[in-house]
């Protein structure tokens, strides 16, 4: 399906609308319905828990930052000076473009990273790139910052911004958190939170959008240490494109390896191993389909300024390998740069003796790119019986739905019956009643949104006591006693 019709598709089913349809919608900006805030609190859950209360070695706290926060931040960590796209306005229609996305069908999308103005003036003159809407020249190139200006307060105003990411909250954070959770090295400050960037052409749906949520964790460690925890999962194997082979021309094709043989063959740190594993397996264990999935290098020019090392997760959604996740060495540049702002020293004491500025790796997602992730690989065609079938294959942990509940008729008591089960079932379970229409159409409709489980109260329920459930995969029916239903349910629907 592509990225139109899923986007008509989601929309139709309530997953994901255009913010404020009724006045026309606003570019890059998204609301999400019922299904769609369902799916997104999910992962959310599944990332918090997994991550800040999952079985790690070490001890990882969360936070929550605010949305606007002092300006100086954005200075100290460089995203006054160099958070910017290149862009170009068309002479006729004024129409204005990143310089880097006009060149993409032109020059591979990650050459134009790191090039100077001129330099990509010279590539839009080369390849006689003209405005994609109206045909007219395009101007020369001007950096376009992506932070959003507001202004604080009513008199003496601060000029201030929306935060483009989350991590630079636990950054100025840093020392009260230390102190208060009482953490030693190595350890993780993890957070959840809405960002905004003022991109200059927002597409491809929810894949490029001007406000979006990140879950992002900065894992500060000790550079001069081994991560031991590799060990542990060290033979998870991972699509691996690096560096070398794309500088071969090797774009293609990623090569299956271990966690251990990426550090064997020095293509990474252990630490950053250890961190391109964790998320290569919070995201396949979503779900999502390993062959979609692969972890591609930056190249030198395209890696940000605070980077060491920057690994992308990258998902193949319907438009191609695009990022899913960055995971970052920032090393000490962030807590340095906030010392050297502020004058509050922000290094920690070691146990050894003396002092450090730590070093980071930080695995940083956007929520609205893995819920579109795994809605594009969830989705399936199916030509089960006459008809054919849309299913939404969703884990079962993870569906907006997890269990429709049915009287197969609007009579003889049996509403009665469902409702007493809908009730006994919501405690544990997100269920959805439906008493309209035939069964076979109902089982259809929570099909195309997901729903693994469905229950339906039919004549024989009130015989023996026993309900229909009805597997959405398998399409398999199972006859379960309505006392064994929460626990028959539980075991399926959280097994995995
Ligand atoms: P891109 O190169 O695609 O613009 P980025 O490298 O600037 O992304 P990061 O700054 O690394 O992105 O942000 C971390 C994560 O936030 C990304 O991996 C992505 O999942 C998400 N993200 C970034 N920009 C957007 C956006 N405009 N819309 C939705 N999600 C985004």
């Amino acid at each position: 399906m592509d990225i139109q019709a899923m986007q008509k598709m989601l929309m139709e089913k309530g997953f994901i609308f255009p913010t404020a349809e009724i006045y026309g919608g606003l570019a890059g900006f998204f609301d999400y319905g019922p299904l769609g805030a369902e799916l997104k609190r999910a992962i959310r859950e599944n990332w918090w828990t997994g991550w800040v209360w999952g079985d790690n070695d070490f001890q990882i706290v969360g936070m929550e930052g605010s949305t606007i926060t002092h300006p100086k931040t954005w200075d100290a960590s460089g995203h006054l000076d160099v958070f910017h796209d290149p862009m170009v306005e068309c002479a006729k229609c004024k129409g204005r473009f990143r310089t880097d996305q006009l060149l993409e069908k032109k020059v591979r999308e990650s050459s134009c990273d790191g090039l100077s103005l001129k330099e990509l003036d010279a590539l839009v003159k080369k390849h006689g790139v003209k405005c994609p809407v109206c045909g007219g020249e395009v101007s020369e190139s001007r950096w376009f910052n992506l932070m959003f200006k507001t202004e604080v307060g009513a008199v003496n105003t601060l000029e201030a911004y929306l935060r483009p990411e989350t991590a630079q909250l636990i950054f100025v954070n840093f020392n009260r958190i230390v102190k208060t959770s009482r953490v030693s090295l190595p350890f993780g400050i993890a957070t959840i939170g809405r960002v905004f960037r003022n991109e200059i052409s927002p597409r491809n749906f929810v894949f490029r959008c001007r406000e979006f949520e990140q879950m992002e964790l900065e894992f500060f460690f000790n550079p001069g240490e081994k991560c031991a925890s590799l060990k542990k999962i060290e033979d998870v194997e991972v699509n691996v494109i690096d560096r070398k082979a794309q500088e071969e021309g090797g774009d293609g094709q990623a090569r299956k390896m271990t966690l251990k043989e990426v550090v064997r063959h020095k293509l990474t740190t252990d630490w950053h191993a250890y961190w391109l594993g964790n998320s290569w397996q919070f995201v396949t264990g979503l779900g999502v389909d390993p062959k979609k999935l692969r972890l591609r290098q930056h190249m030198k020019s395209e890696l940000s300024h605070y980077s060491a090392d920057t690994w992308d997760l990258e998902y193949h959604y319907s438009f191609g390998w695009k990022e899913l996740a960055g995971i970052a060495n920032r090393t000490d540049y962030d807590l340095k740069q906030h010392a050297k702002a502020s004058g509050v020293d922000l290094s920690m004491p070691l146990s050894e003796g003396g002092k450090l500025y730590p070093h980071v790796i930080e695995p940083s997602f956007g929520v609205d790119r893995l819920v579109f992730a795994l809605l594009e690989d969830s989705y399936h065609e199916e030509n089960a019986g006459t008809e054919g079938r849309q299913v939404m294959k969703f884990r079962p942990g993870l569906a907006p739905i997890q269990v429709g509940v049915f009287p197969l008729v609007n009579k003889d008591g049996l509403p009665e019956k469902a409702k007493k089960i809908v009730s006994l079932l919501k405690a544990g379970f997100r269920v959805f009643y439906d008493a309209s229409g035939s069964v076979g159409r109902r089982y259809r409709r929570q099909d195309a949104v997901g729903t693994p489980f469905c229950v339906t109260v039919d004549g024989q329920t009130l015989e023996d006591g026993t309900v229909t459930v009805r597997e959405r995969d398998s399409m398999k029916q199972d006859r379960v006693k309505v006392e064994d239903l929460e626990v028959w349910l539980r075991r399926r629907v959280f097994k995995a």
